[in-house]
């Protein structure tokens, strides 16, 4: 017999009150957006509403549907991580919230994976934790950019140009437009390895990084 209840990592997006007591959550798990409906999570003494802050990544216990189609239930909510209450990080905080919305796949294993560490990071290097899990979502929706060579002729040497939307790293042949060298460094390790990039990259070049990514993400979504 198939099994009435399934357990999934997820990312809560929203929490809607429904009637005097419950309530809806959407969240990202990882097989996709899902919304479930949360019996007595208005109530005070209820156990799953300190485990579901927004943004925060959880381990949820889901009671699938009688009927196909029809809502699934939260059974239990558990905290593995949480969006730090800053003030500062408000733009990240609204900005990571939205493109979320927008991942909707059925294998985002990867992608849950990434927000683990950006959460764990996002607090004491919140623009370098930005520029991985936004790359993150650029993967996701197919846009990986080629770090390893130039988009246009494969040429590995004579790299003087990088653009997220025209698909990774460009030759001089390709590219008219020289980028300081620093950039391009940064770009090379925000790929290669993260924990040398936000103990070693200026936040400069994060910040750029960032706002380039986003624009290119806006475009897409
Ligand atoms: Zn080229």
């Amino acid at each position: 017999m198939e099994s009435k209840e399934f357990e999934t990592l997820g990312i809560i997006l929203a929490i809607k009150n429904h009637g005097d007591n419950d309530g809806v959550i959407k969240v990202l798990t990882q097989k996709g957006l899902f919304f479930l409906f949360a019996r007595g999570i208005q109530k005070p003494n209820s156990k799953n509403k300190l485990n579901i802050p927004l943004l925060g990544l959880v381990n949820l216990e889901i009671i699938k549907p009688k009927i196909m189609g029809k809502i699934a239930t939260l059974k239990r909510a558990t905290l593995i991580s949480f969006f730090p209450i800053n003030p500062l990080l408000q733009d990240i905080f609204k900005n990571v919230n939205h493109f979320l919305n927008f991942m909707n796949n059925n294998n985002l294993d990867k992608l849950i994976e990434t927000y683990k560490l950006f959460l764990n990071n996002v607090e004491e290097k919140p623009n370098h934790s930005y520029s991985l899990i936004l790359l993150s979502f650029l993967e996701q929706l197919g846009h990986r950019p080629n770090f390893k060579s130039c988009v246009e002729c494969i040429n590995v040497d004579n790299i003087i140009d990088f653009e997220f939307y025209k698909g990774g790293f460009i030759c001089n042949l390709h590219s008219s437009s020289k980028k300081e060298i620093n950039f391009l460094k940064s770009v090379f390790w925000l790929n290669k390895d993260f924990n040398f990039y936000k103990n070693n990259i200026d936040e400069k070049q994060a910040i750029k990084i960032n706002l380039m990514i986003v624009e290119f993400l806006s475009s897409l979504i």
